[in-house]
């Protein structure tokens, strides 16, 4: 089993695509073991995203993550990172497989409705940034 950290982003959270992205999840096969929603502030979203520190897409980036809610999770399944990268597809909706997250809800390169880790090494990272250990201990 592996876990990874999966944000429904402000974007998606605002066209109120929360529960079908939550739908998608749980048909896909993935277990949810932890989720909340947050309100980022921006030094807590430059926190997050500082390995794109210094992109030119860093400052709008950052301040569209920190513009509304949106919702964290913990996912649970084998192979959960590739399988959420996979679900989610590419970065830039254009170049997103058809019936992928961000082909079907996202608007553009920025506002592409969902966050997944992209390594072992990130996932613990960012699941930590977001959950204390207690809530995610075995169910
Ligand atoms: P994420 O880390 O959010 O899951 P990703 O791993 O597919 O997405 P990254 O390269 O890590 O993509 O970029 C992080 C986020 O920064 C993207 O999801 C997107 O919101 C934004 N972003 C990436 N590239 C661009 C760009 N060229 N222009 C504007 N925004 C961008
Ligand atoms: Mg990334």
């Amino acid at each position: 089993m592996e876990r990874t950290l999966a944000i429904i982003k402000p974007d998606a959270v605002e066209r109120r695509l929360t529960g079908r992205i939550l739908e998608r999840i749980e048909a896909e096969g993935f277990q949810i073991r932890a989720m909340r929603m947050v309100r980022l502030t921006k030094k807590e979203a430059e926190g997050f995203y500082a390995v794109h520190r210094g992109r030119p897409f860093f400052e709008s980036l950052t301040s569209f993550m920190s513009s509304g809610p949106a919702v964290v999770l913990a996912l649970e399944a084998p192979d959960a990172i590739r399988r959420w990268r996979d679900l989610m597809g590419a970065t830039n909706p254009a170049q997103a497989a058809e019936g992928t997250l961000r082909r079907t809800f996202a608007t553009s390169i920025e506002r592409n409705a969902t966050h997944g880790s992209d390594a072992p090494e990130t996932a613990a990272f960012e699941l930590a940034y977001f959950f204390r250990g207690v809530e995610l201990v075995e169910m």
